[in-house]
């Protein structure tokens, strides 16, 4: 049977529906059919996994890995690793902060897929690394695109993904040790949630600013069951509008979250 076809057309046909949604400015939509003959291009938005990264301050011990066999010795090569469920490329479950919410694992598949809400603020970022996305902002959005869908996964374009991975640059700490990085307000993601997004992401350490105290939007957000998406690669190559994401994290049984494979499905022009 040819697979590529039989089981690729329908959810290509669905993809398309997806990027109906943004009747205005209409990008071309990408069509899974279309990864095999280069119209569809997929963008990798995952660091690769290493002790490297960018930590949280505080976390000492974020990843090892060693060898367990080698072809020399075993015929065969094998690592183990260890690593932190919160470092790197990484998903929030929302168990994450209201205790008795969902797992990692327990998340509807169906979730992982959506259209993808790019919002660019890196102009706002450079001039401000306090910056956190308005309202108004989403309004300029929309008024550009459309109504942000339900269902979309909305990621927040910093460009923050240029100071990756160097830790003093990435964090931005200042003299206190407080952070200084772009993030969603909580009027943002009160105004998203209305939207019944997904999920939300950013390339930056945290949903949230990197000033905050107290993390207003992870309550809010996994408070309503919604993943949260952190440290993504570089958006620039990821439209605004049109695009489609696929994030797909570990399936780790009781997991407050864990490391994440996020794919963009780009139409080519
Ligand atoms: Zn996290």
């Amino acid at each position: 049977m040819d697979l590529s076809v039989r089981t690729f057309l329908p959810l290509g046909a669905f993809l398309g529906l997806a990027a109906a949604a943004f009747a205005q400015n209409a990008m071309p939509s990408p069509n899974l059919d279309g990864i095999a003959s280069g119209k569809t291009r997929v963008i990798d938005l995952s660091y690769p996994i290493s002790d490297k990264m960018v930590p949280w301050p505080g976390d000492a011990r974020v990843f090892e890995a060693s060898i367990n066999a080698t072809v020399e010795k075993n015929g065969y090569f094998t690592r183990s690793f260890w690593m932190l469920e919160h470092y790197g490329t990484h998903m929030d479950a929302p168990v994450h902060f209201p205790p008795g919410t969902t797992t990692v694992d327990k998340i509807a598949p169906e979730k992982f897929f959506g259209p993808a809400v790019v919002v660019d603020v890196r102009k706002e970022a450079d001039r401000d690394p306090d910056y956190q996305l308005t309202v108004k902002r989403l309004e300029t959005w929309e008024s550009d695109h459309g109504q942000i869908p339900a269902g979309a996964i909305v990621v927040l374009k910093t460009g923050w993904a240029s100071r990756w991975p160097d830790v003093v640059r990435y964090r931005n700490q200042d003299a206190n040790q407080k952070m200084h990085f772009p993030g969603f307000s909580l009027d943002a993601a009160k105004f998203l949630l209305a939207r019944q997004v997904r999920g939300l992401g950013c390339d930056t350490l945290s949903i949230d600013p990197g000033n905050s105290p107290d993390f207003p939007v992870h309550h809010l957000v996994l408070g309503a069951g919604i993943y949260q998406l952190e440290n993504l690669s570089d958006l620039k190559n990821v439209p605004e509008s049109g695009a489609f994401l696929i994030a797909a994290p570990i399936k780790l049984e009781g997991g407050s979250g864990g490391p994440v494979r996020v794919f963009a499905l780009v139409a080519e022009k």
